[in-house]
């Protein structure tokens, strides 16, 4: 009988960094680290190093050019139309190394698909992985390669599974979207705010798939400001439905926390309420329909200090079913409170009181019950309904 969970990481993962003020911190992963360490909720005995990826693993997803470029670009060369790689820019700036730093991110995500598979552990989690945005010929958001993809590809071409692709993150999850969007045994599903003021401005409702793939994207646009329970309501209406009729053997979920209300890039409004439902339901779903196989990824999340360390610290909880304690270690807060531009919660959850009702919080819950039934208003699955 495998065990429950284990953790892929390495503080390495620390050199997938493009420089000191861009908002993607890998600060983030080592307060995860120590905020579970000073709780006692993780050890040795929970943790795997990954390898790095093969340049072949690589290749399951993004083109030669784009990958030569990359690697060009990890010496501090540009390569030569950088842009039409997306390299080089405000958001995806290169640094040494980057194409050996984001190849350790995709080694762990690749080693946690692994583990599930080989039955050394059912659930399997690689918060430096997530990296949802990047596209096959070129970087985008933050991401320069796609980890979630191509793991995926890789299940896909050594077990032939069905996977579930669930993507809680606040932007959409274009760039595995895509590369699935053909492919009925891939279904991707993004809860994210709406495109229409946030990157990447893709993710509408009508996105459902082409080809033999149509009915097999799905996307859920929320409303700015949406809080926990208009959040909550629309996953169990979504997400059992679409596991029930697509009996996937496998879900790989993406758990970027930049949907809580502190996270200075994004407009919902969720608490560490919202995002905990999110991983308990993709847990029970994960052991009601694919015998537990169940790898999980991070993501995005820009206030590392005051979201980032909590919510997936909570993600690991669920996932080794490991009872945390309320209050955030002394030693911890200690630690980190005393460069902190702001001040940190001493709680693991949020406190309802210091989030008081949104204005429009019936209009906002109105408006995502619509989106639910467009989004889910589908000819291949709507016999479900
Ligand atoms: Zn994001
Ligand atoms: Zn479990």
């Amino acid at each position: 009988m495998p065990g429950k969970a284990l953790a892929v990481y390495t503080s390495q993962f620390a050199d997938y960094k493009f420089h000191e003020d861009h908002p993607f911190n890998p600060l983030r992963l080592k307060l995860w680290f120590e905020l579970l360490e000073a709780m006692d909720a993780i050890s040795d005995e929970d943790l795997c190093y990954p390898p790095p990826a093969t340049e072949e693993e690589i290749l399951l997803v993004h083109t030669r050019d784009y990958v030569e470029a990359v690697k060009l670009a990890s010496l501090g060369k540009l390569p030569e139309d950088p842009l039409q790689y997306n390299l080089g820019t405000e958001d995806n700036p290169i640094f040494p190394k980057m194409h050996q730093a984001t190849s350790l991110v995709v080694g762990g995500t690749l080693q946690a698909a692994r583990l599930v598979m080989e039955g050394v552990t059912s659930h399997a989690l690689n918060m430096g992985g997530g990296l949802h945005h990047a596209m096959t010929g070129h970087a985008s958001g933050f991401c320069i390669y796609n980890d979630a993809a191509i793991a995926i590809k890789w299940l896909r071409k050594h077990y032939n599974l069905k996977v579930m692709y669930i993507d809680v993150d606040a932007h959409h999850g274009d760039g595995v979207q895509w590369v699935f969007y053909k492919d009925p045994d891939v279904m991707t599903v993004s809860f994210h705010e709406t495109g229409r003021y946030l990157f990447p401005g893709t993710g509408g409702v009508l996105e459902r798939g082409a080809d033999e793939g149509y009915g097999y994207a799905v996307n859920i646009p929320l409303e700015p400001f949406t809080e926990d329970d208009s959040y909550i309501e629309a996953l169990e209406e979504v997400l059992p439905a679409l596991m029930k009729s697509f009996q996937p053997d496998l879900i790989v979920s993406q758990h970027g926390c930049d949907s809580h209300e502190y996270d200075p890039l994004t407009h919902l409004s969720l608490t560490t309420r919202g995002f905990a439902a999110a991983a308990r339901l993709i847990h029970r779903l994960a052991h009601e329909y694919c015998q537990g196989r169940w790898v999980a990824l991070g993501g995005g999340g820009y206030a590392p200090r005051r979201v980032v360390s909590r919510c997936w610290a909570i993600l690991w909880g669920e996932m080794a079913e490991r009872t945390l304690p309320e209050k955030i270690p002394e030693s911890w807060l200690l630690k980190w409170a005393k460069h902190a531009p702001v001040s940190l919660p001493e709680y693991l959850y949020d406190r309802e009181e210091e989030f008081p009702p949104k204005p429009r919080r019936e209009e906002i819950s109105e408006k995502n019950r619509r989106t639910v039934v467009q989004a889910l208003n589908r000819p291949v699955w709507s016999f479900v309904f």
